[in-house]
C-alpha cells in the first residue's frame, strides 16, 4: 500500500511535467523531487543503506572506468540518455548495499586493470549514506572515485561537501545544465532558481578543499549566456574557468524525440557516430 502510494506520486510528478505547459514554465523544486525519488530508490540508513542499480559495466570514459548505473534522479533533463530508467524508477533495478556494489565494481576493475570507478545513470547523491560508504570502501584501494553529480544536493547542504572532504580519492564532476537560470529550467524542467544550487555546489566543494571541476552542457547556450556563466564561475574561484569541461548533447534517437517534444533545438550537437551538427 505504502509503495503503491509513493509510485503514484512519482508518476504524477512525471506526468505533470510532460503535459502541463504552465507547470513546465514554472518548473518543479528539485529538493522536493529528491525526497520523492529517494523514497523509491533508497532503503534504510547508514552502512546498510541500499540503492537501486540497473547495471554494472566497464567502459572507455576517463581512459577506462568501472561504472555502476544507479536508478533515480532529482532533475528531468530533456536530453537525458538514462531517461527510461529515470522515469521508471519504481519498476527497474534492484537494491544493493554499498558492499555489494563495491564487490561488483572491484571485479570489473581487476578484470580490465582500471584505476577509476564511478556511479552514473542517475543521481548518486540521493543515497548519501550509501555513497559515503562506497567512498570508504574504495579509499584503501588507490582507486579514484569520480562522483558525477548535478550538484543540487551538495549545493543545498554544505555538510555534504564537508563529508566528501574526508576522502582524498574522490573527484567531483559537477554537471551544470545550461549557462543561465532560464536555460537550466528549459533543459531540466526545474525552477530557474535551482540553477544557483549547482553553482553553490562548486562553492561548497571548494570551501572544503574537495577536488572538483564544472562540466557544462553548452549545446543550447548562446555566447552571451556562456559569458554570464563564466562571470559567475570567476566570482566563485577564478581557477574554475581553466577547468571547464564542455558537454554536448548526443543525438540518440530517443533524445531527438524528446527535444522535438519540448520544441528545443541544440546549437551544436553530436550524432552518435561523432559527426558534429551546427545549427547556429
Ligand atoms: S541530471 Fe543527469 S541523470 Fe539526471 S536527468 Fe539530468 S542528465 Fe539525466
Amino acid at each position: 500500500m505504502y509503495s503503491a502510494h509513493l509510485s503514484k506520486n512519482y508518476i504524477n510528478v512525471n506526468h505533470n511535467l510532460k503535459i502541463g505547459v504552465n507547470i513546465v514554465e514554472k518548473g518543479f523544486d528539485p529538493i522536493e523531487l529528491s525526497k520523492t525519488v529517494k523514497r523509491i530508490v533508497v532503503k534504510g540508513y547508514g552502512k546498510n543503506q541500499r540503492r537501486k542499480y540497473f547495471r554494472f559495466r566497464g567502459g572507455r570514459w576517463y581512459g577506462g572506468i568501472a561504472t555502476g548505473d544507479c536508478v533515480g534522479c532529482n532533475l528531468r533533463c530533456v536530453f537525458c540518455w538514462g531517461w527510461y530508467a529515470r522515469d521508471n524508477a519504481d519498476k527497474l533495478g534492484r537494491f544493493y548495499t554499498a558492499e555489494q556494489v563495491y564487490y561488483k565494481l572491484i571485479r570489473i576493475i581487476r578484470k580490465h586493470g582500471y584505476n577509476k570507478v564511478r556511479v552514473s545513470g542517475g543521481e548518486p547523491t540521493l543515497s548519501r549514506d550509501h555513497l559515503i560508504q562506497l567512498l570508504e570502501l574504495f579509499s584503501d584501494e588507490g582507486i579514484l572515485f569520480i562522483l558525477e553529480t548535478n550538484g543540487i544536493l551538495i549545493g543545498y547542504d554544505e555538510t555534504y561537501a564537508r563529508d566528501l572532504a574526508k576522502y582524498d580519492n574522490v573527484h567531483v564532476r559537477v554537471s551544470i545544465k545550461g549557462a543561465t537560470p532560464e536555460e537550466f529550467s528549459m533543459l531540466t524542467l526545474a525552477k530557474p532558481r535551482a540553477f544557483e544550487l549547482q553553482l553553490k555546489a562548486l562553492q561548497n566543494l571548494i570551501k572544503y578543499n574537495v577536488s572538483c571541476h564544472p562540466a557544462i552542457m553548452v549545446s543550447f547556450s548562446s555566447k552571451e549566456s556562456l559569458e554570464y556563466l563564466a562571470r559567475r564561475l570567476v566570482e566563485i574561484d577564478r581557477r574554475l574557468i581553466a577547468e571547464i569541461e564542455e558537454e554536448y548533447v548526443l543525438l540518440y534517437p530517443h533524445v531527438v524525440k524528446k527535444l522535438r517534444e519540448y520544441g528545443i533545438k541544440p546549437k551544436i550537437a553530436f550524432k552518435p557516430d561523432g559527426t558534429i551538427i551546427k545549427c547556429r
